[in-house]
């Protein structure tokens, strides 16, 4: 083939990946300097976390060496053969893993699992252009590609084929030995122009499920303290759960699982920083102007905002007028005793439209949003007739999230 055919053939390749993933709002890569930190559990927790939002979620991975995502979410089946009615090219159609969720792994191609995967640098190109090229995605909202470790070909050729992935998680454990890894893809994703969404620090931490006493295990802190150094940003520290081992060998879902652990909303923590990095929320500027009718939830303890909404002793329930931007009536409610998402359900049936909090972690958050209330934190601890006062007049100070997790 001379190379003027070759250049035609590699553009059009290109202008074909670029069509297929035209219709994918957000690529991510997660990314690890070493093996076995976690950086498979975090892209399938990221991905099942994003799907359970509502989103359209593709899952792809390119751990040509070791595909674990299968095993993760507990699928198995091969992806058939499609025949698309437009231009006639077959297409994989990827497995689906629940609402929302379809994944497309090396696992599903390799006819013996437990054979090893000898493929050289050309092969393992071509394998990943097919996986962008040539599987039916369709319109997703992310696509999270689960990398294998290290900067060598797998994520090179990724960032290479799809010309604008949104940016890069980097996976860690807290370790000198695994951090230093750190800059490696920290300087990888600069080269290549990626932007670094942020560094997650894995297996930070265990805490005795008995006693309740933390251990730091691999140490802690630096991961954080690294991506300071390197200026990017820190999403969490997700401590060892052995929960998470077992949700993984079963293929069964632990943010769904064990959705209170401290693990499942550290978990939360780096996902809502995701999210909030790629589909910027609204923030109180915005809901100050959106004035509808409202009836305004305010958790209180000792008759100021409590910092913490799950455990306030009362809850002022507040209608205000939206014209004369005036409180009509307050009313105080006790909340029914402390139970995993009840709390929206309840305020719902009481009408609230809107609850202003001190601090509130994402998974509430989304519930409160699931019931069509509005969420408002950041408020400062004073009376509920002040913070509503203040809203009105679109004058509320929002500070820190005093519990983002
Ligand atoms: P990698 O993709 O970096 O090689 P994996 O995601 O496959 O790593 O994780 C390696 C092993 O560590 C898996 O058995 C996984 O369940 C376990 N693991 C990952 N994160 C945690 C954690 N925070 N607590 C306990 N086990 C974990």
């Amino acid at each position: 083939m001379t190379t003027e055919n070759e250049n035609q053939r590699m553009a059009n390749e290109h202008a074909e990946i670029a069509a297929r993933m035209g219709h994918v709002k957000h690529k991510i890569l997660v990314l690890s300097g070493k093996g076995g930190v976690g950086k498979s559990t975090v892209a399938a927790n990221l991905a099942l976390s994003l799907a359970s939002r509502g989103a359209k979620v593709g899952l792809l991975d390119v751990d040509l060496h070791g595909p674990s995502i299968p095993q993760l979410l507990g699928v198995s089946a091969s992806p058939e053969h499609v025949i698309t009615s437009d231009d006639e090219t077959a297409l994989l159609r990827p497995v689906s893993a629940g609402p929302n969720l379809c994944v497309m792994s090396t696992a599903f191609l390799l006819e013996d699992r437990d054979a090893a995967v000898i493929w050289r640098g050309p092969m393992k190109h071509k394998v990943i252009k097919q996986f962008l090229k040539d599987v039916a995605w369709g319109d997703l909202d992310y696509l999270i590609v689960d990398s294998p470790p290290g900067t060598g070909d797998e994520p090179l050729a990724v960032v290479q084929l799809l010309e604008n992935a949104t940016g890069a998680v980097i996976v860690t454990t807290p370790q000198e030995l695994a951090i230093s890894d750190v800059r490696k893809c920290v300087d990888f994703c600069r080269k290549l122009a990626l932007p670094v969404l942020g560094v997650v620090e894995n297996m930070s931490g265990f805490v005795c499920p008995s006693c309740g006493e933390r251990v730091d295990v691999f140490k802690s802190g630096g991961g954080e303290s690294m991506a300071a150094s390197l200026k990017v940003p820190f999403l969490s520290r997700i401590p060892i759960d052995p929960l998470l081992v077992k949700a993984g060998d079963d293929g069964t879902s632990y943010l769904e699982c064990f959705p209170e652990t401290e693990t499942a909303q550290a978990f939360e923590t780096a996902i809502a920083k995701i999210v909030s990095k790629t589909e910027p929320t609204e923030d109180v500027g915005e809901q100050n102007k959106r004035r509808d009718e409202m009836m305004i939830a305010i958790p209180l303890t000792d008759g100021k905002l409590s910092a913490h909404f799950g455990h306030c002793e009362t809850f002022a329930m507040i209608e205000t007028d939206k014209e004369n931007k005036s409180i009509t009536s307050t009313e105080m409610v006790e909340p029914p005793p402390h139970e995993p998402g009840l709390l929206p359900r309840w305020l719902a049936e009481k009408g609230a439209t809107m609850i202003i909090a001190g601090g509130m972690g994402s998974r509430a958050q989304n519930l409160f949003k699931q019931q069509k209330i509005s969420v408002v934190v950041g408020a400062p601890a004073d009376s509920p007739e002040a913070i509503v006062s203040a809203y009105l007049k679109g004058a509320l100070v929002s500070g820190e999230n005093v519990c983002d997790h």
